[in-house]
């Protein structure tokens, strides 16, 4: 394995196709995968391990499903792309109508990264607008507008987070403090009618995992309401991972605009955003806002994303809330035995465990974690056969496909892992 990983790193930058997975923050080199079924996957020495990265959350039914392999099969056989409709695209975007409350209307994209920055264009389009608020600690993938940090002191422009992305255009971007609804009202107030949308993981699942307190969600639909600007949930996680209808089902907070991704798919490229009819008109053909894709709407990609769908109902959730309270419970019991008082967040079947013994409720608290720590508590958990994600900021997913001896067999090595490093 340490010869693929010492390879890939002269054909492909830092050997990985995306950042994280090259185990930066917790050291050592990553594992290559040879397959996956159920709760578990294989690398390429036959070891297995309990997968709870689940490809960064679009697994809730596990690998390699049979019901939505099946389907790409079968689809894949009638050929896999033709830049023309099919039923497929109308069959998924049905299905998401009916299941996101807020959404009359979707269109498909192939990631989330690709939503989110349409959204954000479109939100602009609607508006008439440049500015756009988003959260310091929150990820919506990585385009121009949203590689954005904050600068020195609260009320300045925000930084590029990345050289590449020009300083004129991140001037655009305003940074406010998650759970913190009065750095939201201060921008408004300092950015009068120039605002075009709020952007918010409405449970932040990229610093971690962080709940947003009371009132907050609800708080920020009052105030884009009153300002003239759009609200935007990114739900590319915590759509269909919450409830059927995402976050804003789950908190009865609607949004203006909801972008899509991960479970959307089925483990497929697959991206979403959706809204009111008369704001998604304002997209191209029907309007002057401009998106397109030659592999949006992909055949392959929506009939995974239907078979995927098609198996969320009441019971699901209810079997999947069941397992994951028993593994929050498992490590919340650990911690308390061991007379550890790290923070823990959870909602439904995401969770984190922050090594930090300060209460999660923003990027700021987040920070305090002892990402050394965490980085031998991986390691322990690795050699032990749990795949965790290779980051402190990242959330743990449970999948349908996880059994209680997967379960019970991560209750113990949590324990034994912890009682090491303590
Ligand atoms: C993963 C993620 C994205 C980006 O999706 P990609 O498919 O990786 O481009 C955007 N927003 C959130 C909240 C995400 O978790």
């Amino acid at each position: 394995m340490k010869n693929l990983f010492e390879e890939s790193k002269r054909y492909i930058p830092g050997g990985v196709n995306s950042p994280v997975r090259a185990f930066g923050s917790v050291g050592g080199e990553p594992i290559f995968i040879d397959r996956g079924k159920g709760s578990k996957i294989y690398d390429v020495d036959g070891k297995e391990y309990i997968d709870y990265v689940c490809s960064w959350g679009p697994l809730i039914h596990g690998h390699a499903d049979d019901d939505i392999i099946t389907e790409v099969e079968r689809v894949l056989k009638k050929g896999t792309t033709f830049g023309a409709p099919t039923v497929l695209e109308l069959e998924l975007a049905k299905k998401v109508v009916e299941m996101v409350p807020s959404i009359e209307m979707v269109r498909m994209v192939s990631s989330g990264t690709e939503a989110v920055m349409s959204a954000i264009r479109l939100a602009r389009g609607y508006t008439g607008r440049d500015k756009i608020i988003k959260f310091e600690g929150c990820y919506h993938g990585h385009s121009d507008s949203l590689l954005v940090k904050a600068g020195s002191g609260a009320l300045t422009f925000g930084q590029p987070s990345s050289p590449g992305v020009p300083a004129d255009l991140a001037k655009h971007t305003l940074i406010a403090d998650y759970n913190d609804l009065n750095s939201v009202k201060q921008l408004f107030i300092n950015n009068k009618n120039q605002i075009a949308c709020v952007i918010v993981e409405p449970v932040a699942g990229n610093m971690g995992v962080v709940l947003p307190e009371e009132g907050f969600l609800s708080g920020l639909r009052d105030l884009c309401s009153n300002e003239g600007a759009l609200l935007i949930f990114d739900e590319v996680i915590t759509g269909f991972r919450l409830a059927p209808g995402g976050a804003q089902e789950y908190f009865n907070v609607m949004p203006d605009i909801t972008t899509l991704g991960k479970i959307l798919g089925g483990g497929l490229p697959v991206g979403a955003y959706g809204g009111r009819k008369e704001i998604m008109e304002k997209i191209s053909p029907l309007g002057p806002v401009y998106q397109a894709g030659t592999l949006s709407g992909n055949p392959l990609a929506m009939a995974a994303g239907i078979a995927n769908l098609n198996k969320l109902n009441e019971n699901f959730y209810y079997e999947l809330r069941k397992k994951s309270q028993y593994l929050w419970n498992g490590f919340k019991n650990n911690c308390r035995e061991l007379k550890l008082n790290y923070a823990f967040n959870e909602i439904e079947s995401m969770s984190c465990m922050f090594f930090t013994e300060r209460p999660v409720k923003s990027f700021k608290d987040a920070l305090t974690s002892d990402t050394k720590k965490y980085a031998a508590f991986f390691h322990g958990m690795l050699k032990k056969g749990i795949n965790l994600a290779p980051s402190q900021f990242e959330a743990m997913f449970v999948s349908a496909a996880h059994t209680n001896k997967d379960l019970d067999a991560t209750i113990k090595a949590h324990y034994e892992v912890l009682k090491e490093l303590t």
